[in-house]
């Protein structure tokens, strides 16, 4: 899950990053507070119910993150760089950079996240228990409990079960929620395969997802289910949440199977060799009439005497304008060579795939020995993996 966002700062060597996601649940958060504050402290004044409910959805945020740290700090602790945390609508997503090594280590990795949550919400129990202690026994019911804390009180009784639930639901034992990562390594310890393991945890995971989306519209409809009650919005939002963890699920068990598809291909059996070039001289115009029309090529590499000098695509053509193509040549117009990321031939394609999908290309260079020896285009990797995948729909589907 990449998408657009900001970064906010770095702590301990990691880049954090938040999500555009993130504002409208900081602004839901901090909106949904103060009018909670104002029907159990009717006393509190505006400005101190929105100040305290701002301090609360920014310590929520710091939950958030310290259940994130605590996921990539292990994995540092491993040997596998984390880059960056991202937090987003339902939490954050930790960049680690590879799979983990063994069983024992996503374990590890996995269990600290909601361990911290759970840690964080246990602690902020006890301070509330501490803090409550002096009231007086009439007002020993839930709301007479609420309606004696002060503001400290309230903001560490909202966050402690916040925190709790934020543990319990990533415990929940569907790929690629925590509880599907701690899943998945009792398995692979079990059977010694990661593909068998990731394949049982995402089917699992699919499975608890379809179970909340069915609750979720049962309740919708009235029906009352312990613990999370019915009504149309709790029944709506369970089901949401499940339809998330459904994509979640059946995402990564397609990027499973690509992967598994493309294991042991690397780039030069399935590169297109000695791609049709053009010189960096060469105007806009016969760019146009001499190479793009009368072919289905979408890109070609530019040289500037023997060496690759960049890149100049469909694209590219269009953006340069009409009344200009007989004096602009390719050069003013190309992707220039620092710009491009390159493959070598012996390159594992799976993990060429992984560069064209971040960076959204459609096509890389291939390079050897600072000579282009061919184009590696993701139309010819989809083509390959139609051909490979027979009958597996989803792999078509999510590539094409
Ligand atoms: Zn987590």
């Amino acid at each position: 899950m990449t998408g657009g966002g900001f970064r906010i700062g770095r702590i301990l060597g990691i880049n954090v990053h938040v999500d555009w996601s993130w504002l409208f649940i900081f602004a839901l958060v901090t909106w949904n507070l103060s009018t909670a504050f104002g029907q159990f402290h009717p006393a509190w004044s505006l400005g101190l119910r929105w100040g305290i409910a701002l301090v609360a959805s920014l310590l929520f945020f710091a939950s958030v993150l310290a259940h994130e740290l605590a996921h990539s700090l292990t994995a540092r602790a491993q040997g596998t760089p984390v880059r960056r945390i991202t937090l987003f609508l339902f939490g954050g997503v930790s960049n680690i950079q590879r799979e983990p090594e063994s069983p024992g280590q996503e374990f590890t990795m996995a269990i600290l996240g909601p361990v911290t949550s759970l840690v964080i919400g246990a602690a902020l129990t006890l301070l509330v228990s501490w803090l409550a202690a002096p009231a007086p026994a009439a007002a020993r019911d839930a709301v007479g409990v609420i309606r004696s804390l002060g503001p400290v009180g309230t903001v560490a009784l909202w966050l402690g079960s916040v925190n709790i639930i934020l543990g319990i639901f990533n415990l929940i034992p569907g790929f690629p929620l925590d509880g599907g990562r701690v899943l998945r390594s009792i398995i692979w310890k079990a059977t010694g395969s990661l593909q068998i393991a990731t394949r049982w945890a995402s089917w699992v995971g699919q499975a608890i997802a379809w179970v909340m989306i069915f609750t979720g519209i049962a309740m919708v409809f009235g029906v009352q289910v312990p613990y999370l009650g019915g009504g149309l919005v709790s029944g709506l939002w369970l089901a949401f949440i499940g339809w998330f963890l459904s994509n979640a699920a059946s995402q990564s068990y397609r990027q499973l199977v690509i992967q598994d598809l493309l294991e042991d291909v690397c780039v030069s059996d399935i590169m297109r060799r000695n791609p049709r070039v053009i010189d960096a001289t060469e105007t806009v115009s016969t760019l146009v009439h001499e190479y793009v029309m009368g072919t289905d090529e979408r890109s070609f590499p530019v040289l500037d005497g023997e060496s690759l000098a960049g890149i100049v695509t469909l694209s590219d053509i269009r953006q340069a304008d009409r009344n200009e193509w007989g004096s602009l040549t390719v050069r003013d117009i190309m992707t220039p060579r620092d710009e491009l990321l390159v493959v070598a031939p012996d390159d594992d394609v799976g993990e060429a795939l992984n560069v064209l999908t971040q960076h959204e290309f459609s096509q890389m260079p291939v390079m050897e020995q600072g000579r282009l020896v061919g184009l590696l285009r993701m139309r010819d990797i989809v083509r390959w993996l139609q051909i490979r995948s027979d009958g597996r729909e989803s792999v078509r589907q999510d590539l094409a």
